[in-house]
């Protein structure tokens, strides 16, 4: 099984042909729980966790979930400070304890940049699942910067803006994952991808939680989505106001932080 972001979990199951998505706003060991009564043949196993950046809205649970199931394989985006980095740094710091053994990995965007070709990368790590009926391609499109490429300070220190972009190809299905990326990163993605079709998928999860700041025009009309998913909290519960984003109109609302 795959894990995908710790806010917004998608899971993706060998032995079924279709997409299972499990509805969960955030990790919750809870989550993980139902998922597995129903399929004991999992073995209480995650193979793949990524966190697309390190704010506690998305690694809040991250620790109770490592400690709770077995869980193979762990990737972020490696910035290791500030709000949010306690779990990813206790996932690290015991990685090998309690009988666990999970493969650490931080993606920059290098990684990615450095590639011979813009298809995203990939490896056996963050496409560890190989399964014999519809087989998940797991790509990531983002990751780290280390060097600002043009962003004011304030862009270049928001931690959105590192977000790890993922890209699934699921049989004839696809689906793009910018994670709360923000506009300036946005503009650096498209221009990256500009020539080719990495960014077009059928399924957009709709960036920063639908807020105004993690859609733009050019995003969506790379993207060409045919379906749009957003994920938020509860619609009273403060934090994430009620946002709508509208695909035909390509307008988005709500204004959200972090
Ligand atoms: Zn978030």
């Amino acid at each position: 099984m795959i894990q995908l972001r710790a806010r917004h979990v998608w899971t993706w199951q060998c032995n079924h042909e279709d997409l299972t998505e499990s509805h969960a706003i955030q990790i919750q060991p809870a989550t993980f729980h139902t998922v597995f009564d129903n399929r004991p043949d999992l073995h209480n196993t995650l193979d793949l966790i990524i966190i697309t950046h390190n704010h506690i809205d998305h690694t809040r649970a991250l620790r109770a979930v490592v400690e709770q199931f077995s869980v193979l394989r762990y990737i972020d985006n490696g910035q290791l400070t500030g709000t949010g980095t306690a779990n990813p740094n206790w996932v690290r710091a015991n990685a090998q304890t309690g009988g666990r053994n999970v493969v650490i990995r931080q993606i920059a965007n290098t990684d990615v940049t450095s590639l011979p070709d813009k298809n995203g990368l990939t490896d056996d790590t963050i496409d560890p699942v190989n399964c014999a009926v519809t087989d998940p391609k797991i790509a990531v499109l983002s990751g780290r910067r280390d060097d600002n490429p043009g962003w004011t300070h304030e862009d270049f220190d928001n931690k959105n803006n590192h977000s790890i972009v993922i890209r699934i190809d699921f049989g004839k299905a696809s689906f793009i994952f910018t994670g709360d990326m923000e506009q300036p990163a946005i503009e650096t993605l498209l221009e990256w991808y500009k020539d080719t079709p990495t960014l077009n998928a059928d399924v957009y999860e709709v960036g920063h939680h639908g807020s105004h700041n993690g859609t733009t025009s050019n995003l969506v009309e790379a993207i060409t989505p045919k379906i749009a998913v957003i994920s938020i909290g509860q619609w009273n519960d403060g934090q994430n106001s009620i946002c709508f984003f509208n695909i035909t109109l390509k307008e988005s609302h709500a204004p959200r932080a972090p």
